[in-house]
């Protein structure tokens, strides 16, 4: 599946090559490999930097940009299917949200934004694609002050992306809680989506040091936040539970659309603060975010969730989502 997305940016005789070799494992793994230099190198993608557009290896920004410094920037991760972008006014929305929080002037209003994301897309013939869209504070001096930084610089990339291999999705994955806990909101907001991971990117260290793929974040005072880049729900009892904002979960906009979801299917969703031991004597749970869209987990630390197996009301929203992802969001070819 990953090969043949690949294959949509190698060049023609390339991809022929490739087509007639798709089946034969080793030969699959030997193109991969090959693909993605190719890929690399024939490379037709175009990237938006502040107005303009640029071949990916002329896509630059300045070793001053203090969103390379010091992390001082905001981001959203968008996906777009079946030709149309999926609530792409809620991720702005957001992306103004996390601007306003740490005072960085987007230097375009909202619809200037969302044609941008648009009209990227059209150039990178995206039809079922992730686009990542991010906000530097711009280049400033190598100290801190963002002040000194004259204008923040607005990029978009459009791509593919799959974050884990389907069986995954099939079979549910097994995830542990790992020692870093999710940040302070007095320190640094989980609800910015800024462009300073470390937090996460910490805890995914752990989490695959630890064979998992995912990682359950606990706040400072020990209840359940979030995933490094996904929000977490459970099902008991015919109910949905999910960490509220305050845990320190990020306003997930793919946690929106499910607890919706599951309002018009007539099951019950609260936030209220949960434990390691809510998480355990789950009957189900599932991760949901952008990227990993919803994903069933059938291990947490060692305890088996529920029959160990995804269970029926995930399987259901999973449908659902994916039903509502083929025809819902901005139009991207008129
Ligand atoms: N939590 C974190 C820390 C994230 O980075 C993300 C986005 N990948 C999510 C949750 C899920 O948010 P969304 O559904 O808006 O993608």
């Amino acid at each position: 599946m990953q090969l043949r997305k690949l294959l949509d940016y190698a060049p023609a005789p390339f991809q022929r090559f490739c087509d007639s070799t798709f089946q034969h494992g080793h030969v699959y793994r030997c193109a991969c490999q090959a693909i993605s230099v190719a890929s690399h190198s024939f490379s037709r993608m175009k990237i938006y930097v502040d107005g303009k557009y640029y071949d990916q290896q002329n896509a630059k920004v300045s070793v001053f940009d203090h969103g390379l410094l010091y992390g001082d920037g905001i981001f959203e991760g968008i996906r777009a299917y079946n030709g149309r972008v999926f609530k792409l006014k809620e991720h702005i929305d957001r992306l103004f949200y996390s601007a306003k929080a740490i005072l960085l002037n987007i230097p375009m209003p909202h619809g200037d934004i969302m044609r941008a994301v648009i009209e990227t897309c059209r150039r990178n013939k995206i039809h079922d694609g992730y686009i990542r869209l991010l906000v530097t504070r711009g280049v400033g001096s190598l100290g801190l002050n963002p002040y000194k930084c004259k204008r923040p610089s607005v990029i978009v990339i459009a791509d593919k992306i799959q974050l884990y291999p389907p069986e995954y999705y099939e079979r549910g994955l097994d995830i542990i809680t790992v020692p870093t806990t999710r940040n302070l909101h007095s320190a640094l907001n989980p609800a910015i989506k800024s462009l300073n991971y470390l937090n996460n990117v910490l805890a995914k260290i752990e989490a695959i040091n630890g064979g998992c793929e995912e990682a359950i974040m606990l706040n400072s005072e020990g209840y359940v936040s979030e995933c490094t880049g996904d929000n977490i729900f459970i099902v008991k009892g015919g109910q949905m539970f999910t960490p509220p904002l305050s845990a320190g979960a990020l306003y997930g906009i793919t946690r929106s659309v499910v607890m919706e979801m599951a309002r018009e299917a007539s099951i019950n969703v609260s936030e209220p603060n949960l434990t390691r031991y809510d998480l355990f004597n789950a009957d189900e749970c599932f991760l949901t975010g952008t990227g990993a869209e919803l994903i069933p987990v059938v291990k947490i630390d060692g305890r088996v969730v529920g029959t160990g197996k995804p269970g029926s009301a995930t399987k259901s929203l999973v449908k659902r989502y994916h039903a509502l992802t083929q025809v819902s969001g901005e139009p991207i070819y008129g």
